[in-house]
């Protein structure tokens, strides 16, 4: 089905897919390639949506277009929409999920540890939801979910860029919300806690006991646990969800 057809429309409460009947979505996955994002690649095409993936290196999980874009080029960024789009139709999700860390503490972090960090992680979500916007304000319809970090509000030693750029993700969402919220856009920040992936695959064996013992849920969470919440949150069912963050942290940020 292209891209421009006729979309199923769902009146029940209970629909919370929008593959209904229909060819699925255009959705973008930035870092789709490994760890959580690729389990979020995943769970888009499972809906039967069209997926491209946005990394570096540019490969990607079967089923899905990699695209070769580094975040923290504008120029890349554009044309990897460009590219997305000439496949796919005009974005209709766009999952930032791009992230690095890049961790000491604050009075050995450089200049140039902090830039990094808030170039990717923010900045370059900055960038991919500027662009993905102009496509979803043309359809009316638009999903933007941005991967935060429980870190982003519990705070972490080590981590004053990581957590400012999570943090401020928060405030990007709220205000794509109080800006587009009427134009059927919704924008929402996914906060996982910590999560088995490359990213926590370094950490010292006394720091897992540490976390094991923190978490409620008394475990790391799993990728498909935070793409199972990301996918909910792309689907129709969740139009009226915006704003939000949503922890996917076994109970580690409460009320944080
Ligand atoms: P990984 O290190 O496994 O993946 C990071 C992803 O970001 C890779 O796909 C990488 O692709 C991509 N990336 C990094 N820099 C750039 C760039 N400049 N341009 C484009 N893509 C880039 O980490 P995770 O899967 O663990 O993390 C995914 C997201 O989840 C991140 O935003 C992270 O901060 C967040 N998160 C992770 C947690 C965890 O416990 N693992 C907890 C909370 C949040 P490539 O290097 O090929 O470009």
């Amino acid at each position: 089905m292209s891209s421009d057809a006729p979309r199923h429309r769902c009146t029940r409460l209970s629909c919370v897919t929008d593959t209904e009947g229909v060819g699925g979505r255009s959705a973008v996955v930035t870092g789709g390639n490994k760890g959580i994002g690729a389990a979020i690649v995943a769970a888009l095409l499972e809906q039967g949506h069209r997926v491209a993936s946005f990394s570096r290196g540019g490969d990607a999980p079967e089923g899905a277009l990699g695209i070769a874009c580094d975040v923290t080029d504008a120029a890349q960024v554009d044309a990897a929409f460009k590219q997305a789009e000439e496949a796919h139709g005009p974005t209709e999700i766009l999952v930032a999920n791009s992230g690095v860390t890049k961790d000491t503490l604050v009075l050995r972090m450089s200049e140039a540890d902090f830039d990094l960090v808030l170039d990717t992680n923010l900045k370059g979500a900055f960038r991919c939801a500027k662009r993905a916007s102009r496509s979803m304000l043309r359809r009316r319809w638009g999903r933007i979910i941005f991967t935060g970090s429980v870190v982003g509000l519990y705070g972490s030693p080590g981590q004053v860029n990581y957590s400012a750029s999570k943090a401020a993700l928060v405030g990007v969402a709220r205000s794509l919300t109080r800006e587009i919220g009427a134009r059927g856009i919704t924008a929402n920040v996914v906060a996982p806690g910590f999560i088995e992936t490359d990213m926590t695959a370094t950490l010292a064996e006394d720091v897992v006991a540490g976390y094991h013992a923190a978490i409620p849920a008394g475990r790391l969470g799993a990728t498909r646990e935070v793409a199972a919440t990301v996918a909910f949150l792309a689907s129709e069912g969740a139009g009226y969800i915006s704003g939000a963050v949503i922890p996917v942290d076994g109970g580690l940020g409460m009320g944080h």
